[in-house]
Parts: structure tokens; sequence; C-alpha cells
């Protein structure tokens, strides 16, 4: 792959590193997650370092050097997503979505869909008027599905049953029959029209979600189904990416 290279990128994380530089984390549509330098961004002279703040939705060039972190050198805006930044509940909200998407999003790793998904969160909560924790609900299922974890909304996820007002196992990623509840200890209840409502959001565009007409304690429900089913796999999915980017760099070292 070319040392350096141009892409399309959002910033998810900023740190202070050194004198004068930042350390990015940034999310691309064709390389994954990419740890990143911007040097000499914290001088006021700097050309590009207020473009690189987190939301920031930029086109960059990057090169990779021999350690893991690659070098940015030049940043240009696409879309700063200022409203997000400057309202509080945006804010908050946005900073959950941009948090879970760098625990989750892989280096090296091609995924437009994952890259499209935090895109069109960022413009659902820019634009959005009121509620966004069910713009967050439907961020987190969306990305659950492209991540491997679609939920299985449709019957029991063990033995195939029609299911009506069940249970929802965290761990099989479904909803469950009476019968098989016995056999799984992280279930929780569920209603029909929770169930309803997470297929809708799944389903829906994200420019959608805040239109749709559920009540608030639906939006709690969803909120709660989904907190403890993004908890259970995130983790460990978090645990396997750890392992294998340290596989990777044992791999490096011995270069
Ligand atoms: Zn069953």
């Amino acid at each position: 792959m070319a040392r350096t290279y141009r892409t399309e990128a959002i910033v998810l994380k900023k740190h202070k590193y050194g004198e004068a530089d930042n350390v990015l984390s940034l999310l691309s549509p064709r390389g994954g997650r990419v740890g990143a330098i911007a040097k000499g961004v914290r001088k006021t002279k700097s050309k590009f370092g207020g473009r690189l703040e987190p939301f920031s939705h930029v086109d960059v060039m990057l090169h990779r050097g021999r350690g893991s972190l690659q070098t940015l050198t030049q940043a240009e805006s696409i879309e700063s997503f200022d409203a997000v930044r400057t309202d509080y509940e945006k804010l908050s909200h946005g900073a959950a979505a941009l948090d879970l998407l760098d625990r989750v999003a892989m280096e090296e790793h091609s995924d437009e869909r994952l890259f499209g998904l935090a895109l069109a969160t960022l413009h659902a909560i820019a634009a959005a008027t009121g509620n966004y924790a069910r713009i967050l609900s439907a961020f987190e299922v969306k990305l659950m599905a492209i991540i491997g974890y679609r939920p299985h909304l449709d019957a029991c996820v063990i033995c195939g049953a029609s299911v009506s007002g069940g249970y929802f196992s965290d761990r099989a990623g479904g909803i469950l029959c009476a019968a098989c509840v016995a056999t799984d200890g992280s279930c929780a209840p569920v209603s029909d029209p929770t169930i309803q409502r997470l297929r809708h959001l799944l389903g829906a565009r994200m420019a959608e979600v805040e239109g749709l007409g559920f009540d608030e304690a639906s939006d709690d429900d969803v909120a709660r189904i989904l907190r403890g089913f993004v908890a259970c796999h995130v983790q460990s999915r978090l645990k396997g990416r750890e392992f294998l980017e340290r596989a990777a760099g044992a791999t490096s070292h011995r270069r």
C-alpha cells in the first residue's frame, strides 16, 4: 500500500502529545481506525490544527512510517459539525457514538458501511431537535448489525419458535421463547412493541429516525435492551482486537 496516501476521515479522538503535537484516532472508509500524529498543530501558526477536532469530517494526507502511528501532513475540512460540538445534548450523544466507534473499528480494516453510518449519525444528531437518545439507539443497533451482531428479532434465536412477549438474550443476540429462557442466564424481559421498534430502527434511514412515532417509554426500553447487548459484545470484541493488535505488533517487532 502507498506509504503516503489521501483519505477522508472522521476525527474520533484527540489527545495532546508533547509540546505541540496531537495524537488522533481517525475513522476512514477503507482503512478503518487509524492512529495518527499531527505534528505542531497546537502552535498558533498551525495551518490545519483547528480542523482536527473530534467530530470533524476531513480530507487528510497520511504517511505510514515504521511506528504504529501514521503521520498526518495535511488536512482540509469537509464538514466541521460545529452544531454538534456547541450544544450540550448533541455533544454528549455524539461523543457516545464516537466512543463506541473508536472501540469497535478495526485498524487496517476496510468498512465503508461503518464509515457511512458514522457520518449519517453525525448528520442526524446535527439536524435533530430533541430525541437524541433514539438516534443513539438507532446508531447502536445498526452498528451491531454491521460488525456481525445483527440481533435476531423474528423468532427464538435458539430454537426458531415464534415468540410473543418474550425475553432478549444479550449473549445469544436475540429474542428467546419461554422454553429456551431457562438455558440462558443473560436474559431481560422484552415487550413486543420494543421488539417492533428495534426492527424499525434497524430498517430506517438515520435521517428518518427522529420522526418515527414512538412514545418516550418505548425509547427508554429500546435503549435499555441495547445498552446490555452492546456492552456484552463490544467488551469481548475489544479483547479480541487487543489480542490481534498485540500479535501484529509482536510480528512487526520481529521483522
Ligand atoms: Zn426457543
